[in-house]
């Protein structure tokens, strides 16, 4: 089977990184985006590049200076306080381990790198028909052939359900993220430090994360039902704080500070795929990222596995020209997220718990000692 047309769903990092390598190779891919332009919403906060899967990925798209010159390894820090304002770790050591870099950032090289014309923003794709041994990708009155199409499309793929039957379920937490300028917000910025400090109590945390161009991102994390979860996802602002005062009362005052000064971006219930996530192999199609494997944020991984994916789809692509490469791939890449859904997982339980704040210590001294 021919793979010349491919349709990449969703230009997120994984599915940008993908269409990068595959033009390296003198492939033209489409990435068909539901988003009318790069700045339609905000694009998260920052994240942190492992040497061996997402820095090795801008290395292969020939992207590591780029990322290097934007990538802040400074801001690696950690901090750990409880509820009562204790700050019970603090390390501060900069490496070229992790270097952070915000996801909007890492999204603008990516954009950057491409043939212009490879991103067809405002495609929202609502169908995906096998067809002519190909498939008709459309929506909104619009709709075209390709040879293969690559669900790249995040948590809520409209790719994935053509290969599995699974849902992401929700995880028991729900972050409510703020928006801080450290300008505005100097108590925020000297309790952050260098990087990023997490507050855990009683089943909740706090966390507020230095990002670039002088702001930081913080979350309040509660357990919350899921039909509350999006109770709160339809308040107000005003309101959703004021259920915070009430989770965190008794807490430090420098630390409920964040709740009561934060400028209110979010309600974001976390949710996740089922561990060992995976599907029959089907030609012409695969998935990459989120779309394959979501998980909660506590293991770190996600951008780092979703251009990982990108790299070994890109080299399976080239090996053959049929799909039978691609059965190789799924495997390598639905065992390797397994591992880290594990720990995101295990991290999640571990946070948002009676004893999270000694759970969250005894791995920031495991990872001193490592
Ligand atoms: C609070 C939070 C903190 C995080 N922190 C980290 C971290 O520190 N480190 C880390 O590695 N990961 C982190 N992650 C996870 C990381 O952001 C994701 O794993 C990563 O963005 C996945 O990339 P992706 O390209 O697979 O999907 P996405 O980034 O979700 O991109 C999917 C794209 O598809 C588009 N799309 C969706 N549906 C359609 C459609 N029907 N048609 C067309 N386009 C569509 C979307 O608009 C989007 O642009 C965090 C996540 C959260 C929520």
């Amino acid at each position: 089977m021919a793979t010349q047309r491919i349709a990449i769903i969703g230009g997120g990092p994984g599915g940008l990184m993908l269409a990068r390598l595959l033009q390296r190779q003198g492939k033209c891919p489409v990435v068909l985006e539901r988003d009318r332009h790069a700045e339609e919403r905000p694009q998260g906060g920052s994240l942190d590049m492992h040497s061996e899967t997402g820095q090795y990925a801008m290395e292969r798209a020939g992207l590591r200076e780029a990322f290097m010159a934007a990538a802040r390894p400074e801001d690696q820090g950690d901090r750990l306080y409880n509820a009562e304002g204790e700050l019970l770790f603090d390390r501060n050591e900069p490496t070229d381990d992790r270097p952070e870099i915000d996801r909007s950032v890492l999204r603008q090289i990516l954009l950057n790198s491409l043939t212009p014309g490879t991103v067809l923003w405002g495609r929202r794709i609502t169908r995906i028909a096998p067809e002519k041994g190909g498939f008709v990708v459309g929506g909104d009155g619009w709709s075209e052939q390709f040879d293969a199409v690559v669900g790249a499309d995040g948590a809520w793929s409209v790719v994935r359900p053509l290969l599995s039957d699974a849902l992401p379920l929700y995880e028991g937490v729900t972050l409510v993220e703020l928006g801080f300028d450290v300008s505005r917000h100097p108590r925020v910025s000297k309790l952050t430090g260098n990087g990023k400090m997490l507050a855990v109590g009683d089943n909740r945390a706090l966390i507020t994360q230095r990002n670039g161009d002088g702001h930081i991102r913080g979350y309040a994390g509660v357990r919350l039902a899921e039909s509350m979860a999006k109770e709160w996802g339809s308040w107000s602002g005003e309101n959703v704080r004021q259920a915070l005062r009430d989770v965190f009362a008794g807490w430090a005052p420098e630390l409920q500070d964040v709740i009561e000064t934060g400028d209110f971006i979010g309600v974001r219930p976390l949710y996740a795929l089922p561990i060992e996530h995976s599907w029959k192999n089907q030609a012409g199609l695969t998935l990459l990222g989120d779309a394959a494997h979501l998980m909660s944020p506590f293991s770190g991984e996600g951008v780092n596995l979703a251009l990982a994916d990108a790299v070994e789809l890109a080299d399976a692509l080239a090996s053959t020209d049929d799909w039978s490469s691609i059965s190789r791939y799924e495997r390598t890449m639905c065992a390797r997220a397994t591992v880290a859904a594990e720990g995101a997982a295990q991290g999640l339980r571990s946070v948002f718990s009676s004893s999270g704040v000694e759970h969250v210590l005894e791995h920031y001294r495991a990872r001193v000692h490592a």
